[in-house]
C-alpha cells in the first residue's frame, strides 16, 4: 500500500514558517500586506477569497480586501491595480480568477507589478521561471515541489510525467521539475498513447480535470503519484475526489497524495510563502 503524502500537515508547517518569518519582519518594524481583489459575487470565488484572508490572519499578515461589482469596468479594475502597484505598504496583489466575462483577464494579469504578482501568473514571472531566474512561481506547482521534497522523494534524474499543460499547473510544473533535474515529459489531450507514456514515470503528476481518470493501469509499480484534480462527483455529497482513482492506484504506487488533504492545502500555503518572499 502506498504511503500517503500529507499535504495538510506539510502546508501547516509552511504556514508556521511564514508566521515566524513575519514575526521577524515585524520586529524590524515591517508589516506584510496582501491586497485581494474580487469582482462580482461568484460563490466559489468568495470561498477562495475568504480562505486567503484567513490564511493571512493566521500568519500575521494584513489582508486588504477590494470588492468591485460585476458591472464595474475594465478601466476601474486597472485603476485600482495601478494604485496598489504604487502603494509601498502592499507586498502582494491578487485578483481572484475567473473574472466575469466582460473583463479581459490577460490585460489584468499583465497590469500587476511583476514584483507584487504573488500568484506568479504575469508573463515576466513565467519567463523568469523558464530561464531559471528568481521570481514568483504559480502556487499549485510550487506546492507540489515542496510536497515531494518534504516527503523525501528525490527528483534528480527521475522520469517525471506531467499530464496536463495548463498555464497555471501543467506548464509551470514541467519547468519546475526540469529545474530539479528530472527528465520531464508533458502529456495532454492529443497525446496518442497516454498509458504507454505514463507507465514510464517514476513521478506521475496528474492535472487533467477528469474525475478518477487515472487508474492503476496507467501507473508503474512503485511510482510516486501526485493528484492535482479536485472534483465533487455528486453535487449533494461532501465527498471530493481527484483525477486519480485513489483506490486502485494506492495499491501499486509507493507514495500518493489523497484528495482532499494532498495538493489542495498547498496552494494557499505557497501563496503565503510568495507573499512573505515579496516582503523580505
Ligand atoms: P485545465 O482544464 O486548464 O487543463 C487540463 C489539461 O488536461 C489540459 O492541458 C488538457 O490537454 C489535459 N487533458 C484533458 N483531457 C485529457 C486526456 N483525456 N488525456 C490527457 N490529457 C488531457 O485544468 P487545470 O487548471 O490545469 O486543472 C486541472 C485539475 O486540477 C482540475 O481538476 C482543477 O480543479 C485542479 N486544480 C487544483 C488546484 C489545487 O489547488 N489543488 C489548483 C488548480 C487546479
Amino acid at each position: 500500500m502506498a504511503e500517503l503524502i500529507d499535504g495538510k500537515l506539510i502546508s501547516s508547517i509552511i504556514k508556521d514558517e511564514c508566521k515566524a518569518r513575519i514575526e521577524k519582519l515585524k520586529s524590524e518594524g515591517k508589516e506584510v500586506a496582501l491586497a485581494v481583489i474580487q469582482v462580482g459575487d461568484d460563490p466559489a470565488s468568495s470561498v477562495y477569497v475568504g480562505n486567503k484572508k484567513k490564511a493571512c490572519e493566521y500568519i500575521g499578515a494584513v489582508s486588504l480586501s477590494y470588492h468591485l461589482e460585476e458591472s464595474a469596468t475594465q478601466e476601474e479594475l486597472l485603476e485600482l491595480i495601478d494604485k496598489l502597484n504604487l502603494d509601498d505598504k502592499v507586498n502582494g496583489i491578487l485578483v481572484q480568477l475567473p473574472l466575469p466575462k466582460s473583463f479581459d483577464e490577460d490585460e489584468v494579469i499583465r497590469r500587476i507589478d511583476p514584483d507584487k504578482d504573488v500568484d506568479g501568473f504575469h508573463p515576466i514571472n513565467v519567463g523568469r521561471l523558464s530561464i531559471g531566474e528568481k521570481g514568483f512561481v504559480s502556487c499549485t506547482p510550487a506546492g507540489i515541489i515542496e510536497l515531494l521534497k518534504r516527503s523525501n522523494v528525490s527528483i534528480e534524474g527521475k522520469e517525471c510525467v506531467v499530464i496536463g499543460r495548463s498555464n497555471i499547473v501543467g506548464k509551470p510544473m514541467a519547468m519546475l521539475m526540469l529545474r530539479e533535474n528530472a527528465t520531464v515529459t508533458v502529456c495532454h489531450s492529443r497525446t496518442k498513447d497516454l498509458r504507454e507514456v505514463t507507465k514510464r514515470a517514476d513521478i506521475l503528476i496528474v492535472a487533467i480535470g477528469k474525475p478518477k481518470m487515472i487508474d492503476a493501469s496507467y501507473v508503474k509499480e512503485g511510482a510516486v503519484v501526485i493528484d492535482v484534480g479536485i472534483h465533487r462527483p455528486d453535487p449533494d455529497s461532501k465527498k471530493l475526489c481527484g483525477d486519480v482513482d485513489f483506490e486502485s492506484v494506492e495499491k501499486i504506487a509507493s507514495k500518493i497524495t489523497p484528495v482532499p488533504g494532498g495538493v489542495g492545502p498547498m496552494t494557499i500555503a505557497m501563496l503565503m510563502n510568495n507573499l512573505v518572499n515579496s516582503a523580505e
